[in-house]
């Protein structure tokens, strides 16, 4: 006999486990197909962004996931961007993510995968409408207008899941997405890239001459603007390393001397894994196609500069979430479903090909135009200004759905991962966090549905939005406070939320149909 659950979900990484999370918190019944037994220990996906903390606080994780920190409480997390090698005069050490605290609610965080995994696993375990099985490698998957059909197997042994629908999280090799005939497309840099894990309390000596960070980021003249990277596990052992590698290396490449060019001279170290990843932009055409959904490395896969892939995997997770059980539920309609691909597949494109693939043009074209042995002076000018240049990039970072059909904003809006960061609530834009007057933020006083904040707004206007939300099923929280104390700086009085803080429709007064705004949010027009 099949299992029978509402969503499947294809992957137990850290993105189908976080979409497992938000799914089981709104009461959805879901499957986590997993392959692996095990986690990988590779210390990748480090950085998470404040957004990102946010996600953790709603799922009830925030705290573990800080106490599984593995370096120091307070350690910095940006980087230091160096010319040639670690030895170098020239360096820079410009602030980064740290500049955008105030507009987000959580603070950003840095640990290894694997222990954010151990978090995420753990809060699935805990939720009773979520089952994982670990060890079946799923096989195929079909769809019809009733549902779903996946087949896993494990030892040689074959089951059936069945349900309302399938998300594919299970990486950049997806077979969801292949079964689903979703194609992708981007650029390929046709490079190599090697990655070294490695231990070694002298190059953490080395590194002292530095200001304390987390990252070390090498702009090499011979490197046509791809990287080598530093990376610290903790702080005075362990190290990740990438770096280009010319083409057919394997394992027997002399990682030793690979290190040695990028740090300035030889060093005592401890090689402890070697691997490799093709350095090339891959993104789904479509996150969906009909009842199956792709996210995370399934949907977009890319170079890990600037630390976007889990970033943006869960991100996709959270869209996706609370949009399925809306319409599970029967308050959300289609094209709210429609609307996950819209919002998400825009956003990394431009991540992937703008800014990735612009800090790698940006490079080369610093290092092709300007040297140290040729003028000095202009190479330290450009050189200080591309450094300023990747805060900027990471600071320019605001994903935004302006131009989606499920929100309403500007008429001549458009989704982009471009933006602006402001205290001011907008359509399409992650609501900036603030302090209400009862000292909590409104964040700790946001639903699991749709809030409207309410400040020194109309009764009427008020119970227009309650009365719409209630007579269409909508679930609605109202968090009513003053127009003062700092709230002022959102500039409008009213402003509905939708369940992953981004900001859906603002206003002073109620709209002339409120009802149409509740059924245009979520997909029913
Ligand atoms: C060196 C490096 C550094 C990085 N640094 C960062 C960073 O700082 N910040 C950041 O945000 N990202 C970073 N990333 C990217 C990040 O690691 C990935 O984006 C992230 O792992 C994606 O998670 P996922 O769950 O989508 O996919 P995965 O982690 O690939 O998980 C997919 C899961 O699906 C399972 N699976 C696959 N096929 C099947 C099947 N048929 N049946 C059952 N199970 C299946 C796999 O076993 C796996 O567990 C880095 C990556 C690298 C390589």
């Amino acid at each position: 006999m099949a299992h029978r659950y509402q969503v499947i979900i294809v992957g137990g990484g850290p993105v189908g486990v976080g979409l497992s999370i938000d799914l089981g918190l709104r009461g959805i019944s879901c499957a986590v197909i997993e392959r692996r037994l095990q986690l990988s220990n590779i210390p990748k996906g480090q950085g998470l962004a404040q957004r990102t903390l946010e996600h953790f606080y709603f799922w009830g994780i925030a705290d573990e996931l800080r106490a599984a920190r593995v370096m120091p409480q307070g350690h910095p997390i940006g980087q230091v961007t160096v010319y040639e090698n670690l030895m170098s005069e020239f360096w820079h050490a410009a602030p980064d993510r740290v500049l955008l605290q105030p507009y987000y609610f959580q603070a950003n965080e840095r640990l290894p995968q694997y222990e954010t995994e151990k978090v995420l696993r753990r809060r699935m375990a805990e939720l009773a409408c979520v089952d994982s099985y670990l060890g079946w490698t799923a096989t195929s998957v079909e769809q019809d207008a009733q549902g779903v059909r996946v087949v896993a197997s494990k030892d040689g042994t074959e089951e059936v899941w069945e349900g309302d629908y399938v998300v594919g999280c299970d990486g950049g090799h997806s077979m969801v997405r292949e079964q689903a005939d979703i194609e992708r497309s981007g650029t390929d840099w046709d490079e190599l890239v090697a990655l070294v894990v490695f231990r070694s309390p002298e190059l953490h000596e080395a590194l002292k001459r530095f200001p304390d960070r987390s990252g070390y980021r090498v702009m090499h003249p011979d490197l046509k603007g791809y990287w080598m990277f530093f990376g610290r596990v903790d702080v005075g052992e362990e190290f990740f390393f990438h770096a280009p590698v010319p083409p057919g290396a394997t394992e027997d490449l002399d990682v030793p001397g690979l290190l040695y060019r990028a740090v300035g001279r030889e060093f005592e170290c401890e090689i402890q894994h070697v691997g490799f990843w093709d350095l090339r932009v891959q993104v789904a055409d479509e996150y969906r196609s009909g009842r199956v959904f792709i996210a995370g490395d399934a949907a977009h896969t890319h170079p890990p500069y600037g630390g976007f892939g889990l970033n943006n995997g869960l991100e996709d997770a959270v869209n996706l979430g609370w949009k399925l059980a809306a319409v599970l539920a029967g308050w959300g309609g289609d094209r709210l479903l429609a609307s996950y691909s819209t919002e998400r597949q825009a956003i990394f494109r431009d991540v992937g090909e703008d800014i990735i693939g612009g800090w790698i043009r940006d490079d080369r074209r610093l290092l092709e135009q300007y040297s140290p042995d040729t003028d000095r002076e202009a190479f330290e000018r450009h050189f200080e200004e591309m450094a300023k240049g990747y805060g900027h990039r990471l600071r320019d970072f605001e994903p935004h759905y302006e131009g989606s059909s499920v929100v309403i904003g500007p008429p001549d809006g458009v989704i982009s991962a471009h933006g602006s960061h402001t205290f001011t609530a907008r359509a399409g834009h992650h609501l900036p966090p603030q302090k209400l007057s009862s000292g909590s933020n409104v964040f700790e006083e946001m639903g699991s549905g749709f809030t409207l904040v309410a400040l020194d707004a109309r009764d009427e206007a008020v119970r227009a939005f309650e009365h719409a939300a209630t007579s269409l099923k909508v679930p609605l929280r109202t968090i009513r406070d003053t127009f003062a104390g700092g709230r002022e700086a959102y500039e409008v009085r009213m402003i509905l939320v939708r369940p992953d803080q981004y900001v859906v429709w603002t206003g002073d007064t109620a709209p002339e149909d409120v009802e149409q705004v509740m059924r245009t949010v979520t997909g029913r027009l």
